[in-house]
């Protein structure tokens, strides 16, 4: 697929409460790595990284990521950020039961300024902490069973999945989880160019689309 660069880019919104790990989970996806102190984020910040998706003809998509401040006073800026976006890492910590309830209000949130198609997905963050495998001071206690978040996710319509933005568990499949259903509703006509914002697929007389062509055919040849 040499030269191919993109064949969709979708835009991401990253939302929950302060300190669960938003920024974590998109320093990790774009630069593979962890920072015990990352700055807080003041606003919103911004990443992007290409991934392919196998079960969807191999498509690649460029997720452009905007990660947003999850304290109270810039709520107003985040909201103006949810518009348009195709998709939502809707993050809580599994040792913080507050961060858990707390997403109801970042759903409502998204759901209200957000296009009604997004898919969102459910991240329960920090499993690295509770895990049988961490000793000592580190360890903290389970507040939130994969079982019950497991259930709301599904009451609600959301994709779910627990992870690690610190040991790397499950942070790229929460991308490709969110973008392969997408891909679904884009094919289904759910999701377009001209209604969709957050939706943006190369044109043909975009190189890409060239470039996407001549790797088909060499693929049959
Ligand atoms: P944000 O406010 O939601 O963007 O959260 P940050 O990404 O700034 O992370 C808050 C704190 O949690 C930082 O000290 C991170 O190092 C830590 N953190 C984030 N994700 C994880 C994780 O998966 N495991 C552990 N152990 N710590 C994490
Ligand atoms: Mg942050």
């Amino acid at each position: 697929m040499a030269g191919v660069t993109w064949h969709y880019v979708l835009k991401f919104i990253i939302t929950g409460d302060a300190a669960v790990g938003k920024s974590s989970l998109l320093i990790r996806l774009t630069d593979q790595r962890f920072l015990a102190n990352p700055d807080p984020t003041l606003g919103v910040e911004f990443g992007s990284k290409l991934i392919t998706i196998p079960e969807e003809d191999n498509k690649v998509v460029k997720l452009q990521c905007w990660d947003t401040a999850g304290t109270e006073s810039f709520r107003s800026i985040t909201r103006s950020y949810y518009r348009g976006a195709a998709g939502c890492l809707l993050v809580y910590d599994v040792c913080s039961r507050p961060s858990f309830v707390n997403a109801r209000t970042w759903l409502k949130d998204v759901r209200q300024h957000a296009d009604p198609h997004l898919t969102c997905i459910l991240v329960g963050n920090k499993v690295d902490l509770c895990s049988e495998d961490t000793h000592g001071p580190m360890r903290r206690a389970r507040e939130v069973t994969t079982e019950e978040a497991e259930l709301w996710a599904k009451e609600e319509g959301l994709l779910f999945v627990e992870a690690s933005a610190k040991s790397g568990q499950n942070v790229e499949f929460a991308f490709e989880q969110a973008t392969k259903d997408i891909l679904v509703k884009i094919r289904n006509g759910v999701f377009d160019d001209d209604r969709s914002p957050g939706v943006k697929a190369s044109k043909p007389s975009n190189t890409n689309l060239t470039l996407e062509q001549s790797a088909k055919s060499s693929c049959c040849a």
